[in-house]
């Protein structure tokens, strides 16, 4: 079972008390984007084999929405922040580089996700007719 602590009101919670958000640190785009660039926010998340950083709401709990970074294949917590916070903290990348150094490179393929997103045009657009 999946245990994330809160940071906003700081209790360990088990996963049916909260509600995924899906890939934290979205760059959002102004109206002056272009279309790929929107599309890009809209529909493509990456789906990281290993470390990832995730939104996540304490809907059973004070309600609000906090970040967490999370291995995607053992589950294993590195820790949590708050939403408000703009780039995962230094201290917690650190322990992610101590825990993972792999993870901080992808060489296997277990790379860290943060900010930017990527690009619109690294992801196949379908078979082309
Ligand atoms: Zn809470």
């Amino acid at each position: 079972m999946l245990i994330l602590t809160c940071p906003n009101c700081g209790i360990a919670a088990d996963e049916t008390e909260l509600h995924p958000g899906g890939q934290a640190h979205l760059e959002r785009f102004g109206p002056d984007a272009s279309e790929d660039d929107f599309e890009g926010y809209l529909f493509l998340r990456s789906n990281p084999r290993g470390v990832h950083f995730e939104r996540w709401r304490h809907s059973m709990g004070c309600g609000k929405w906090f970040h967490a970074a999370r291995c995607t294949i053992t589950h294993e917590v590195f820790g949590t922040y708050t939403a408000q916070t703009a780039e995962p903290p230094r201290e917690l990348l650190d322990r992610i580089a101590a825990k993972r150094p792999e993870a901080l490179t992808g060489k296997t393929g277990g790379e860290v996700v943060l900010p930017p997103q990527p690009a619109a045009d690294t992801f196949a657009k379908g078979p082309s007719s």
